[in-house]
């Protein structure tokens, strides 16, 4: 039976956490586009005119400081209306703050998306401090890959052919940094949806495996399934 429904699935959770990996998978099964923040710096960079808003992202991004919201919610409407979101749509990463999520609220109501389904991946700093040293980024569309996947040993990206590389913003202190600077805007995250609904907390440390088992569980209870 065609389904009419489209799903929003949002992917929470500190560097570390296995966002980049549920979200490939999610994507890659329930054919939905993945509107990834890091993978937008890029394009929205390459693509628009104010070079000087660009530099600053930029500079933010290899810092690993987080971007303003104004900045965030205009490369995430930039991307929305050069994307096909008619089947639904995949966010990683965002939104990040109180502001970033009333403004989600207002797109998934011009987009006509369904309510989101709020995937948030809890896990503590020194085992995500421990993942992320062990995992590369691909250069050209932000997806990430651990040494489990072949991928990673080739250094080829296995979704467009990009090169492999660690992220600037992959180094220990940045990483910590980045852990805590998260921790602390996501809290107000969290409570927004705990309020409205659509909350599920999920336990990151678990094996990826099982992680996304139970994301697959709560979609199924939504209704959603794999292609
Ligand atoms: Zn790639």
């Amino acid at each position: 039976m065609e389904s009419l429904s489209r799903p929003l699935f949002v992917l929470l959770g500190p560097p570390g956490s296995g966002k980049g990996t549920q979200g490939k998978r999610l994507s890659q099964e329930f054919g939905l586009p993945i509107m990834s923040v890091g993978g937008m710096v890029r394009v929205f960079c390459d693509t628009h005119t104010d070079r000087m808003l660009c530099e600053e992202i930029r500079a933010r991004y290899e810092k690993g400081i987080p971007q303003p919201d104004e900045v965030v919610i205009t490369i995430v409407r930039d991307y929305l209306t050069k994307h096909d979101t008619s089947r639904g749509l995949i966010a990683d990463a965002f939104p990040l703050t109180l502001l970033e999520a009333e403004a989600l609220t207002d797109m998934v109501a011009e987009y006509a998306l369904d309510a989101p389904l709020v995937f948030f991946l809890s896990i503590d700093i020194d085992t995500a401090t421990e993942r992320i040293s062990h995992r590369k980024v691909c250069s050209e569309c932000s997806r990430t890959f651990t040494p489990s996947e072949a991928a990673y040993s080739a250094g080829i990206c296995d979704a467009c052919g990009g090169a492999l590389i660690i992220r600037p913003d992959d180094h220990p202190d940045i990483v910590r940094h980045r852990f805590e600077e998260y921790h602390t805007r996501l809290e107000e995250v969290r409570e927004y949806y705990e309020k409205r609904g659509g909350l599920h907390m999920l336990d990151a440390t678990a094996p990826s495996e099982q992680v996304y088992v139970t994301i697959l569980e709560i979609c199924a209870q939504k209704g959603y399934y794999p292609q």
